[in-house]
């Protein structure tokens, strides 16, 4: 579905550029111990897993950090990756759920600027109870995602490089929006470097990988805690060459699908008996 011809010339390498940037920006490492998780934000994966019927995904952006909505090429929905990657998780399962994505803007939420050149975990956490109430429910599961301007801050200084976070072992994930606008001028490349983010993300609160969910084959990174092996899934954690990132980025392309995940993480998610 993704057709190279939608591309201007000189964009697929700009594309892979991005890609390279994004899979060396993430980090799913966004919690220190020493932020408590509050009951309402806590993620029960068993639940997840087992009784859910219904994934909402609510997402809220400041001013200046709004999402892309729209179309990311042609008629496919920006929103729609996001959707069909949850939907692909459950793919097979006893239960799938019923999985809600926003795709437009009227369907999010705008909040006030903090006007915060930095985040650490426990202000992003802190900003999520600010701007929902949230349920937690056997059976309804809602997913937390902002938009903000700024950058992640670990170990004391803004890492420039961090696209996303996910808060371990809640259902909150962050995404920086000045870097995904700095990953290309060219939209639809932004436009892609932002929902593989997001699926990336969303791969990890959803327990990849033996982040909750536990693998059921060998393909752990044992390198980077949470990543996989397989450098043809959005969950590999990129270290090295541009040849495995060019790989990725044709699969993408050449792919009749909108899944991003790899054969192993699917296999994880789609076979996991809490
Ligand atoms: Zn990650
Ligand atoms: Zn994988």
């Amino acid at each position: 579905m993704i057709d190279e011809r939608d591309f201007p010339k000189g964009t697929l390498f700009s594309l892979i550029l991005a890609a390279f940037f994004f899979l060396n920006g993430c980090s799913g490492e966004g919690h220190d111990d020493s932020t408590a998780i509050p009951e309402t934000l806590a993620l029960d994966i068993p639940a997840l897993y087992s009784t859910v019927d219904t994934i909402t995904v609510l997402v809220a952006y400041e001013p200046g950090a709004e999402p892309f909505t729209g179309t990311i090429l042609r008629d496919i929905a920006c929103w729609s990756v996001l959707e069909s990657n949850i939907k692909a998780l459950f793919e097979g399962r006893d239960l799938e759920p019923d999985v809600y994505v926003p795709s437009a803007l009227s369907e999010m939420e705008e909040i006030p600027l903090k006007e915060q050149d930095t985040w650490t975990s426990k202000e992003v956490l802190d900003l999520a109870l600010d701007v929902w109430d949230a349920h937690p429910s056997g059976y309804e599961a809602e997913f937390f995602v902002l938009f903000l301007k700024g950058y992640f801050k670990s170990e004391d200084a803004p890492d420039y490089r961090i696209i996303g976070v996910s808060i371990i072992g809640t259902p909150v994930i962050a995404i920086f929006k000045d870097i995904i606008l700095s990953s290309s001028s060219i939209p639809q490349v932004a436009r892609f470097v932002e929902q593989a983010t997001l699926v990336h993300e969303f791969g990890h609160v959803m327990g990849l990988v033996n982040n909750g969910v536990p693998p059921v084959s060998d393909h752990l990174d044992p390198e980077h805690p949470r990543h996989c092996t397989n450098n043809r899934c959005v969950m590999y954690w990129v270290n090295e060459g541009a040849s495995d990132m060019t790989e990725f980025v044709r699969l993408m392309i050449d792919s009749d699908s909108l899944v991003m995940f790899g054969e192993e993480c699917l296999e994880d998610t789609r076979s996991y008996l809490p």
